[in-house]
């Protein structure tokens, strides 16, 4: 069959390949340590449910507005405004399909031919073929351990052409878990306004940082940046409702006029009832976040201790997310064939840094349990040996 030539230039997502494979050998019954999974491994919190079987049994089973439920766009607003301290109002919201839509849609209603969208890398895999699906052209700016795998202002100036439309910026960081400082955010808004150019801020994992780390959003720098700013966020991480598909994007009015008619022609409103559960996460208690924060950063500190103890393996301190993003380079192999020995030989799955542009990397989520944890990185280190 002859398909269009826009899917030939899109790699399937290798995280969502690997999490399947190790998914897989875990139904035949084989014992798999998985640090491969996006997503945190709590359920969602009960008033958010009972929230949305409320609504479910209310009857908000119709169709709604394409660009979301009016009480939803505003309670986002209102969070945009007291958490980040942006000045959006309920119409510069749309409610979308979990972050990753909303990020698709962008790119849907901004990238054309000819366009180039800067991302640094290592990058959350699905940024550069959203760019190549709307045809863009993504420009990928290596950043180093030393910058923390953050990439510099001066980086980002030369890398900007006359063709760049926009700047992807992801803190805390998939993969890397690392979180730009209020300064490093100042001075990327600063050449973002220099140069006259978009930043979309996918601030999906705000709610998830360690040892002090401050999430400064971009568009809180100055009226000028706010302007060139589009905020791409969801209820999947800090809520633990990934399977909910509940994400929003804040934008300049055009700019979220035109995503609401792409949208309107695409997948129209977010399942109705699911939009009552995120009001209720965000008009609710906020202790639920900081309970999953906690157990989060127990387990982010049991397993750096782990993994530094590791010869061969070196690995930075990340302040957010729920990831740790380790150099495997003394190892001398792909990233590939390291986690597919590590799953084949010692049944751990975990991702490999190629999927994210670092191929000299391995990506591991500790958004599991702390047997797994301990398990996991035991064989790890055994693999590990055995390699090196
Ligand atoms: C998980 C994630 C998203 C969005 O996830 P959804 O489930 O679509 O809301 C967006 N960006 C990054 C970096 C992520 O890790």
């Amino acid at each position: 069959m002859k398909l269009a030539a826009r899917v030939k230039q899109v790699t399937p997502s290798l995280t969502l390949a690997i999490d399947a494979k190790a998914k897989a050998m875990k139904r035949d019954g084989i014992d798999v340590c998985s640090f491969s999974a996006g997503e945190p491994d709590f359920d969602t919190p009960d008033h958010i449910k009972l929230a949305a079987v409320d609504a479910l049994m209310a009857g908000k089973t119709r169709y709604g507005p394409a660009a979301g439920e009016p009480k939803l766009r505003e309670a986002i607003a209102h969070k945009l405004q007291t958490d980040n301290q942006l000045c959006y109002s309920a119409e510069n919201i749309i409610v979308t399909n979990g972050g990753k839509h909303s990020l698709y849609n962008l790119m849907m209603a901004l990238i054309e031919a000819g366009d180039e969208v800067i991302i640094p890398a290592p990058f959350w895999v699905s940024y550069p073929e959203m760019v190549k699906l709307a045809e863009g052209t993504p420009v990928i700016v290596q950043t180093t351990a030393e910058s923390g795998y953050k990439i510099t202002p001066d980086q980002l100036r030369q890398a900007i052409t006359p063709k760049t439309r926009l700047f992807i910026l992801n803190s805390p960081s998939n993969p890397t878990g690392m979180v730009y400082t209020p300064e490093e955010v100042r001075a990327i808004a600063e050449v973002i306004v220099e140069h006259d150019i978009l930043v979309v801020s996918d601030e999906i994992y705000e709610k998830l940082l360690y040892d002090g780390a401050q999430h400064l959003s971009i568009g809180a720098v100055s009226s000028e940046v706010f302007d060139r700013t589009i905020i791409s966020s969801g209820f999947a991480k800090a809520y633990s409702m990934t399977g909910w598909r509940v994400g929003y994007l804040a934008a300049p009015l055009e700019l979220l006029k035109a995503v609401s008619i792409i949208q309107g022609h695409s997948t129209s409103n977010v399942c109705t009832f699911a939009q009552y559960g995120a009001i209720a996460a965000l008009e609710g208690s906020q202790d639920c976040v900081e309970q999953m924060r906690l157990a989060f950063a127990d387990r982010r500190q049991v397993i750096l201790n782990l993994v530094n103890a590791i010869p061969g393996l070196t690995c930075l301190t990340p302040n957010g997310a729920f990831y740790i993003f380790i150099n495997i380079s003394k190892l001398g192999m792909s990233s590939l064939e390291f986690c597919d020995g590590l799953l084949n030989e010692q049944q751990v799955a975990l991702i490999p840094g190629i999927a994210f542009g670092a191929d000299d990397h391995i990506r591991l989520s500790y958004a599991t349990d702390m047997t797994t944890i301990e398990r996991g990185v035991d064989r790890l280190a055994a693999y590990v040996k055995s390699r090196f």
